[in-house]
């Protein structure tokens, strides 16, 4: 095991839509194919507005080994979630993954 669980899981990738304001992809500097227009407004991670979302920039099996292709330009909802909180434990649960400890 790695000190990082998330190369282990990737769950959260794989469960929300992962939305952001449109203008965040191109400050940060994500590439277009992997991101969707929803409206005027908002974008989302392609492959996250989807009855079973899966992010394109998602490779890997879900709690074995994952790795995000765009990890250094992921958008905000990425950032925000944090091990051990509601949406990782939901993730997880949704995934069949048992819950994991806040990293201290
Ligand atoms: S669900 Fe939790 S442990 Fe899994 S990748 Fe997301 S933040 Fe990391
Ligand atoms: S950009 Fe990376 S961290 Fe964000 S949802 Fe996609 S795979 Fe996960």
């Amino acid at each position: 095991m790695t000190a990082n669980p998330c190369l282990h899981c990737g769950a959260c990738c794989a469960t929300y839509r992962v939305s952001f304001y449109w203008s965040e992809a191109e400050s940060l500097g994500l590439a277009p194919a992997l991101t969707q227009q929803l409206n005027p407004w908002m974008a989302c991670m392609a492959g996250t507005h989807a009855p079973s979302p899966r992010c394109q920039a998602l490779s890997g099996a879900i709690g074995a080994a994952v790795t995000c292709s765009a990890y250094a330009q992921r958008p905000s909802p990425c950032r925000e979630v944090q091990v051990g909180d509601a949406r990782c434990l939901q993730a997880r649960a949704h995934h069949g993954l048992a819950p994991l400890p806040p990293l201290p």
